[in-house]
């Protein structure tokens, strides 16, 4: 008996690990996954409350972030003096300053999640109202739509630009 809870605690370390390394160009911090019990409520508070911290962790890293970026764009000017080198660095600046413009635009929408998780409209679909689904607001917490409209709403765009 206990030599089975060990390996499946093994296992469920394993499984984190992983999920933060794909997730380390968002910003998104690892956490463990939802366990959803038998019968359990969708969107109950327990599960809210596990997506209010994922959320919070998410927005506070881009928050650092971009600190620290400010922080080492303003030591890096104050470094080069030489023409040329000024040119290279206003570059790489823009595209710094594209990527915090992401992230602004990022920490925005996670605040608007926090507020549906407020109002109890989180984990449903904008679009058809079905339930979006704790697995699938774990890989993309700001999910909004459900996967099948997420998809239709895809081949749309494709149509519309093509
Ligand atoms: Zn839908």
């Amino acid at each position: 008996m206990t030599k089975s809870t060990t390996t499946r605690a093994t296992t469920a370390t394993k499984t984190t690990k992983t999920a933060k390394k794909a997730d380390q160009n968002s910003g998104l911090t690892a956490f463990a996954p939802y366990k959803i019990k038998k019968g359990e409520k969708y969107m109950n508070e327990k599960q809210q409350e596990h997506f209010k911290v994922i959320l919070g962790h998410w927005r506070m890293n881009l928050m650092e972030k971009a600190d620290s970026t400010v922080n080492h764009m303003k030591e890096e000017a104050n470094n080069f003096a030489d023409p040329n080198d000024r040119a290279t660095l206003e570059e790489e600046f823009a595209l710094e300053l594209r990527s915090r413009d992401r992230e602004r635009k990022l920490i925005k929408k996670i605040e608007e999640t926090l507020e549906r998780i407020e109002q109890g409209d989180y984990g449903y679909c904008d679009s058809c109202g079905v339930e979006v689904g704790i697995r699938r607001l774990e890989a993309r917490p700001t999910a909004t739509l459900c996967i099948d409209c997420k998809t239709l709403d895809e081949i749309k765009e494709k149509h519309i630009r093509s």
